[in-house]
C-alpha cells in the first residue's frame, strides 16, 4: 500500500510476542496483495482490468470493503469516491508525474461511485462503462489497522497500537495512561501541531503533505475532488477519531475534500466521531463534540460550527 506499518504492545511473553507481530504482518501482506493496485495480480487489479466487460468475483473480504465505500459515498455527497482512480491512476508522485488537463477531462467523467454495480448474491463486482477505475487507498489502511487490533484481542493483548500509514487503533490505554497521538504540523517536518489523549479508539489523518509533489508553486498531491479530478484545494490536514478505523480512515479524506464548514457538519452528526481540521491559512477547527484546551493556551483561532439539522 506504499506506507509503513506498525505495531507495538505489551505481552509478558516475549517470543509470544514476536509470534504475535508475524501473524500480524502476514496479514498485512495478505490484505495488500489483495487490495493494492500497486500488485498486478491483485484482485482489484482484476476488478480494473476486466470488471467493466462483466461482473467479477470480488470475495467477500473486498466485496464487503467496496460496499463500505459506496455507502460513505452516499453519506458524504460523493466527496469520498473509490473511482477518484479513473484519474489517479495518471498520477506518479514520486516520479513527479501528473496527467494533463485533457487527461483530467476525458477521465474525471468516470469519476462517479453509481457507476459501480454490486451483485450481492453472486459476490460479483461490475462497472457500468470503459474506463472506471477504483482505489481503496482512502479507506484499507483503516481496515489493516482493524485486522491487527483483532489479532492482538485474539491473543488476549489488551494494550496496545496498529498504525498504518496516517491511520492509528488503539487498543486499551497506554497501561494506566492515555495514549498520545500527535497531529503533524502539516507544514513543518517533524513538528506535532496538536497532541490528542486517546484510549480505545482510532484516529486518522489525511495530509496534503503524505504524497505531493511542487510545480510552478502549486502542490499537486493524493487527495482528488471527484467533481474536478484536481488535488483538493483549502485544507492541510483534516483527521478524525471514532471508534471504528474503516470508518476514520475514509472520514479523514471525506472531511479533506469537503473543506471545514460541510466537513465538521458532517462529523457533528456522527455520534462517536469528531474531528480536528487545520486549512490552508493553518488555523485550526474542531467539531463540537470536542473541548479546545490547548487553543486557549496557545492562542490558535478556533471557530466550531454547530450542525444544522443532520
Ligand atoms: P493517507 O493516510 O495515505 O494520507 P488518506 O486516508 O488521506 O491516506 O487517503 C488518501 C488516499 O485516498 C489517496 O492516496 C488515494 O488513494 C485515495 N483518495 C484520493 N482521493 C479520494 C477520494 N476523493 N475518495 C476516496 N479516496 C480517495
Ligand atoms: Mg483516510
Amino acid at each position: 500500500m506504499g506506507t509503513e506499518v506498525s505495531v507495538y504492545f505489551w505481552h509478558d511473553d516475549a517470543a509470544a510476542g514476536e509470534t504475535i507481530i508475524e501473524e500480524i504482518f502476514a496479514e498485512v501482506d495478505r490484505i495488500n496483495a489483495l487490495m493494492s493496485t500497486y500488485v498486478e495480480s491483485s484482485r482489484i487489479s482484476e476488478l480494473n482490468r476486466d470488471a467493466a466487460s462483466g461482473p467479477v468475483v470480488a470475495g467477500d473480504e473486498l466485496f464487503e470493503l467496496i460496499q463500505r465505500s459506496l455507502d460513505i459515498s452516499v453519506l458524504t455527497n460523493g466527496a469520498f469516491d473509490i473511482t477518484y482512480e479513473s484519474v489517479g491512476q495518471h498520477y506518479d508522485f514520486r516520479e513527479r508525474q501528473r496527467p494533463d488537463e485533457a487527461t483530467v477531462e476525458a477521465e474525471r467523467q468516470h469519476i462517479d461511485y453509481q457507476l459501480i454495480e454490486l451483485d450481492k448474491t453472486a459476490g460479483t463486482v461490475r462497472f457500468l462503462e470503459e474506463g472506471v477505475r477504483i482505489n481503496l487507498g482512502g479507506i484499507a489502511k483503516g481496515y489493516v489497522v482493524e485486522r491487527g487490533v483483532e489479532i492482538l484481542r485474539s491473543h488476549g493483548v489488551e494494550n496496545g497500537i496498529v498504525t498504518a500509514g496516517g491511520d492509528s487503533r488503539l487498543l486499551g490505554d497506554r497501561r494506566d495512561r492515555p495514549w498520545v497521538v500527535g497531529i503533524r504540523n502539516p507544514r513543518e517536518d517533524g513538528q506535532v501541531a496538536i497532541s490528542v489523549p486517546l484510549e480505545d479508539e482510532a484516529i486518522s489523518t489525511s495530509g496534503d503533505y503524505e504524497r505531493y509533489f511542487e510545480e510552478d508553486g502549486v502542490r499537486y498531491h493524493h487527495i482528488i475532488r471527484p467533481s474536478s479530478g484536481l488535488p483538493v484545494e483549502g485544507v492541510h490536514s483534516a483527521t478524525v477519531f471514532g471508534p471504528d478505523a474503516v470508518l476514520t480512515d475514509a472520514l479523514s479524506t471525506s472531511v479533506f475534500v469537503m473543506g471545514v464548514d460541510e466537513g465538521l457538519k458532517l462529523i457533528g452528526c456522527l455520534p462517536d466521531y469528531e474531528s480536528i481540521v487545520i486549512d490552508a491559512e493553518s488555523q485550526i477547527f474542531y467539531s463540537t463534540g470536542l473541548e479546545d484546551p490547548q487553543s486557549a493556551e496557545a492562542g490558535v483561532e478556533s471557530t466550531p460550527p454547530t450542525p444544522d439539522t443532520c
